[in-house]
């Protein structure tokens, strides 16, 4: 299929760009940079080669108003016209019609012409009408004096490539679409939730009032403690769109975390106490100011804990540490319980990724609560690693915290005996 076709004679007048002036063969007689002169001959001849064995390029030389005048390389391959079909033609009939009517094919010209080359990345069209994904440069070819000789358009076909990236984008798009469609029923679930809490919570009040059976005391205190685990899981639900989003903003305050760990510890002690669980606070004696988000921040530490609690068979221990460290504040929750396996901490924080599937997996978990102390401990300028030994060895999350900039420097260590035995 290989044709060798010489170049026409004279290329005429009227360039490219209109001004543009073009310059004849005949013109410019042994000026040519490929004079036997400048370049070594065996280099001349591989060139030529080149031009009539490529395997993967497509080379189409054209005058200055963009008419074939050579076919070469794997151009009839590529195109699927023959060289006796292509040459004399325009090279317009190889771009697509929306591309012609924008008259792309002229621009790259006048581009190539203005700039010396111009990149070529586009759909074309071949013969039998399939289209194929060209990617390539025009050059434009001058004589010594700078008069335009023509073009030479390098082309490769890549469109296998192309369809490549474009399933990939698709993948992408309906990936896109999905996580956008899994938040929008996260959030629509965690209000479902979230409503009927309310008015369980009322209606537990109002019993507490009107009794004060211990049988009647017992159940209160279990409807108590789920309801404020299913509040935390709708919040959860609900947040986890707007932080992974980046919607959420915080109302950050100084203030002391020993307050807010306490306080966090006590709301999870009966539930801790249920399982014959010790869970200890291990705090400093003096302030450990943070600036945060307390409610934000209240949600990290109560779902690090509520989780400790979670997996941490009957008897375990737990503490809760927080100190200051050079320009950080730590605040660690250990346990003693199921441990993770290595190969899952990596994930551990990625929504609804759950570390404990088949016998050994308790119960009561979506994914989400770890997502969520991710984004607000990251929202805080911090970060949260996980820990763990392996299965049955226990875990450790360490959030870490930038201190408020009046105390760095101010290093104190984990105390070793608890300040504070909760249960
Ligand atoms: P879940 O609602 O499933 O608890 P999380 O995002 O809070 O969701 O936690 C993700 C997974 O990480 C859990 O399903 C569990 O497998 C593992 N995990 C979290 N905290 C602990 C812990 N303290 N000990 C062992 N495994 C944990």
């Amino acid at each position: 299929m290989v044709t060798r076709p010489r170049p026409i004679a004279t290329f005429g007048i009227g360039a490219t760009g209109g001004s543009e002036r073009t310059a004849s063969w005949e013109r410019a007689p042994g000026t040519s940079p490929l004079s036997p002169n400048s370049v070594d001959p065996r280099a001349l001849q591989l060139l030529a080669l080149f031009a009539q064995q490529s395997k993967d390029h497509a080379l189409i030389c054209m005058d200055p108003q963009g008419i074939v005048v050579g076919w070469l390389g794997v151009a009839e391959e590529i195109f699927g016209y023959r060289a006796d079909e292509a040459l004399g033609q325009s090279v317009a009939r190889i771009f697509m019609p929306e591309d012609r009517a924008k008259g792309l094919d002229r621009y790259e010209l006048q581009l190539a012409a203005m700039n010396s080359r111009s990149e070529d990345d586009r759909w074309h069209v071949r013969k039998d009408g399939t289209r194929i994904w060209a990617t390539g440069t025009v050059t434009a070819i001058r004589d010594d004096g700078g008069a335009l000789l023509g073009f030479v358009k390098i082309v490769r076909d890549r469109t296998d490539l192309r369809s490549r990236v474009e399933t990939i984008e698709l993948q992408a798009a309906a990936l896109r679409d999905s996580r956008e469609r899994t938040h929008l029923f996260l959030k629509t679930l965690g209000h479902e939730l979230r409503n009927p809490l309310g008015p369980v919570t009322n209606a537990a009040h109002i019993i507490s009032r009107l009794s004060a059976d211990p049988h009647v005391v017992n159940a209160l205190q279990i409807i108590s403690r789920q309801v404020a685990v299913l509040t935390r899981l709708a919040n959860d639900l609900m947040d986890i769109s707007r932080l992974e989003a980046g919607k959420v903003e915080l109302e950050l305050k100084r203030c002391d975390l020993r307050k807010l760990l306490t306080d966090a510890a006590q709301s999870l002690a009966n539930a801790a106490s249920l399982k014959q669980i010790t869970l200890s606070t291990v705090l400093p004696q003096g302030p450990l100011m943070v600036d945060i988000d307390e409610s934000r921040f209240q949600q990290v530490v109560l779902n690090l804990l509520g989780n400790a609690i979670k997996y941490t068979p009957q008897g375990g221990s737990i503490w809760l540490k927080a100190t200051q460290a050079g320009a950080e504040v730590l605040v660690k929750v250990e346990d003693t319980g199921i441990g993770i396996a290595s190969e899952m901490l990596p994930r551990i924080f990625e929504l609804f990724t759950q570390a404990h599937v088949g016998p050994d997996m308790v119960p009561g978990g979506l994914g989400v609560g770890l997502a969520v102390v991710r984004q607000i401990v990251e929202l805080h300028g911090g970060t949260v690693q996980a820990r763990s030994g392996g299965a049955g060895k226990g875990s450790e999350f360490t959030v870490t915290l930038p201190a408020p900039r009046a105390d760095a420097g101010l290093v104190t260590g984990f105390s070793t005996t608890p300040d504070d035995e909760v249960s």
